[in-house]
């Protein structure tokens, strides 16, 4: 280890302490102690100071108690002459670095400059984080790089984004390298910043680093159950969990060297274009913490290696990146080659079961004219007609292999996917054209990725892609007949007549004690699993996170209680968990991880619930945003009178049948009702709730408890007439 990079670390702490004090006495002046400080939308306050030492920062003055904690961190100075400071002394001044500058940052929402500005995003809101927390949690994001400075040229900037990207990477960055960004160098060259792509420019000062290390603070107190102020654990399981790193490119000052010093408190190694002084293993990480000196070709491969990052990047071999992150990408009307499907272009997508003697795995034929004998322009019509054969193909799979499409095909740099099976409507970039992308390139995707996904159940895959308007006519006959099948199938599937659940577990990762139980009239919480993805799931990897659970006996038939699924909660919640009942939220209600997409909340008043989507950011009538809901009924607990759910358990009849149906929903927001409001009330009226919908208040015309009670009883709500909730 050397002293130098300790001595920069140190000194740069302080002075970002000092500016930090500066800059709250000046915004205290200018706002007055009680004035409210606090990043847009979220419910942990300032993420890092909050998760590490608990204090909940609302108030200006909260930050002076922060500043006087920081400063207590702060080593002395180190005299260049002195003896070794040894690595705790590094540490401490990075996590006041940390401290300092989310004060700072803090501050600069309110009196400016603001953080939010040009192409710089801030603080990520809570529904980024759940968004993309999720993705950390099921791996198909494996971590993130944070880049610090800007690399030497455009050209080298892009490289370094597109190679993150291909390892499904999220990059944020931050600072700059003599007034030059790395955003503004991928701005450009014309590359797509933004969530959507992976590539977030977080902002263009050193301390708008602390927006990466707070999302990282976050996921741990959100998905990982770790408690605010238990720095220990919240470190600990960043450095086990989340595979992140710095990317120094450029010269590394003070200020630099002192957040590498906060990352490295995170298990977050720095590698670096530059000669900087290493800092090699010690107790805390069994990998070095620092590497410099690294060529811009060999340095993606080297924080990789670094980190330990196990990046799996499948090769597809087309003419384009391929990558999660190129899922976001939009593509203009003015940068499209061109657009398939729309109003009078028929197109569908359609995965086949066919015996095994029928299809020549890897066989992909374009009938009609490839897109170099396409002319330019929307309203192009196209079949794509997949045949899939394997001993372990149950037709059942079918949906679930055409889902997965959309983010298979989407994933293609300039392929923009939306929709699925006859209304879809894609779009191919010029760019990607240019670069040599066809037709048949949608069939070398599908060949790769259905067998890398479903190689246990598949053994052969051939694609046939129609592309004359009549041909498409002609086999969507055949193809619509199959669709209402399937839906006639899905339909009469009952909880009551199915024999074994699914669980999944795959939220285990980030909150030890969550499972999910999955019914086919109930899906996962995430809205993400249903009964036949789980069941897919479990055939594709019979080892993996969805296991079959037989149901037994019944333990009480209106909860819904089985003897089998209390036995897998239990085995399956470190033994925290002993009974769940799938249809109440009163009574042993299932768990929730933290990616649900609604939650449900009890109104004592109402003698109802009202179920806020993490959509809606406002205040709800239960008194908090879902913000705040989520952080009470999140990490892996049972919490009587909430419960996170899926938007399709809310059209389930057995959505908290045990506790009076759908006849308790009294609440939700207007947005959601326009969603999915035409199942609510389907499902309602075959409950015999006539005009059931209009009567569920919204935020438009209640937003408190007392005002959702006078709506009720205005519109004579059903679950005025139930039993009282408890
Ligand atoms: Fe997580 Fe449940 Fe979704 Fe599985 S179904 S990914 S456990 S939320
Ligand atoms: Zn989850």
């Amino acid at each position: 280890m050397s002293k130098i990079i300790c001595s920069a670390a140190i000194r740069g702490a302080h002075k970002i302490v000092v500016q930090a004090e500066e800059k709250l006495q000046k915004t205290i002046e200018e706002k007055g102690p009680d004035a409210t400080v606090e990043f847009p939308n979220t419910g942990y306050y300032l993420p890092i100071i909050y998760s590490m030492t608990g204090i909940p920062v609302k108030k200006l003055s909260d930050c002076n108690q922060v500043l006087k904690e920081a400063r207590d961190l702060l080593p002395p100075i180190p005299r260049e002459s002195n003896h070794l400071p040894y690595l705790g002394n590094t540490l401490d001044a990075g996590m006041a670095t940390l401290f300092a500058e989310e004060v700072i940052e803090a501050c600069r929402y309110m009196v400016g400059p603001n953080p939010v500005d040009d192409i710089w995003l801030g603080a990520a809101d809570d529904i980024i984080l759940r968004e993309r927390g999720i993705e950390f949690v099921d791996g198909s994001a494996p971590g993130f790089a944070a880049i610090v400075g800007a690399a030497p040229t455009n050209e080298i900037a892009v490289k370094i984004a597109r190679q993150l990207q291909e390892m499904n990477l999220y990059v944020f960055m931050s600072a700059s390298t003599d007034g030059k960004t790395f955003s503004q160098q991928l701005a450009e060259e014309g590359v797509q910043l933004g969530w959507e792509t992976r590539l977030v420019p977080f902002g263009k000062e050193i301390t708008s680093t602390i927006y990466s290390l707070g999302f990282a603070s976050r996921a741990a107190l959100s998905f990982g159950g770790v408690k605010e102020g238990d720095y220990r654990k919240n470190l600990l399981y960043n450095k086990n969990r989340i595979f992140a790193f710095v990317l120094a490119l450029g010269e590394v000052d003070d200020e630099k060297y002192a957040n590498a010093a906060g990352a490295i408190n995170y298990g977050f190694p720095t590698i670096a274009d530059t000669n900087i002084p290493e800092i090699l293993p010690t107790g805390v990480c069994t990998y070095e913490h620092v590497v410099s000196n690294i060529p811009h070709d060999k340095i993606v491969d080297k924080c990789v290696e670094v980190r330990g990052l196990k990046v799996a990047v499948a090769k597809v071999s087309i003419p384009v990146s391929y990558g999660a992150a190129f899922e976001g990408e939009r593509i203009r009307k003015d940068d499209m080659q061109i657009e398939i499907g729309g109003p009078k272009a028929p197109a569908f997508e359609y995965v086949c079961t066919k015996d095994v003697s029928e299809v020549e795995d890897g066989k992909i034929e374009v009938i009609g004219p490839d897109l170099d004998k396409i002319p330019e322009g929307p309203g192009v019509a196209l079949g794509i007609f997949v045949e899939v054969a394997g001993r372990k193909m149950q037709s059942d799979f079918e949906p679930i292999f055409e889902r997965r499409m959309h983010h298979y095909l989407g994933e293609a740099q300039g392929f923009f996917h939306m929709g699925q099976r006859d209304i879809i409507r894609h779009r191919i970039s010029k760019n990607a054209f240019a670069a040599g992308m066809r037709l048949e390139h949608i069939g070398t995707i599908i060949h790769s990725k259905f067998h890398e996904e479903f190689n246990s159940i598949m053994d052969k895959v051939q694609i046939t892609l129609y592309t004359n308007k009549a041909d498409v006519e002609e086999k969507l006959v055949e193809v619509r007949k199959a669709y209402h099948g399937r839906d006639e199938r899905l339909k009469g599937m009952t909880d009551d007549s199915a024999n074994v659940f699914y669980s999944c577990t795959l939220c285990q990762s980030f909150a030890p004690t969550h499972v999910c139980v999955v019914t086919p009239e109930r899906s996962g919480l995430c809205g993400s699993v249903s009964w036949l993805d789980g069941k897919a799931g479990y055939e594709i990897s019979p080892t993996g996170p969805n296991q079959p659970i037989e149901k037994g006996k019944l333990v009480d038939p209106a909860l819904g209680q089985f003897e089998g699924t209390n036995d897998f909660i239990y085995n399956n919640s470190n033994r925290e968990l002993e009974k769940v009942s799938l249809y109440s939220i009163m009574a042993d209600p299932m768990t929730s991880c933290g990616c649900f997409e609604c939650i449900s909340a009890m109104l004592p008043m109402t003698n109802g619930i009202m179920t806020v989507d993490r959509d809606y950011q406002d205040m709800t009538p239960c008194g908090m945003k879902f913000s705040t809901l989520a952080g009470t009924v999140g990490g892996g607990l049972q919490t009587p009178g909430f419960m996170g759910h899926s938007k399709f358990y809310m059209s389930s009849k057995k959505f908290v049948s045990a506790d009076g149906g759908l006849a308790r929903l009294v609440w939700m927001p207007k947005a959601l009702k326009d969603e999915i409001g035409e199942m609510i009330e389907a499902t309602a009226k075959s409950l015999g709730l006539e005009d059931f919908l209009s009567k569920i208040a919204d935020e438009t015309v209640a937003q408190t408890e007392e005002e959702v009670v006078e709506y009720l009883q205005k519109v004579n709500h059903p679950a005025l007439a139930l039993d009282p909730m408890i």
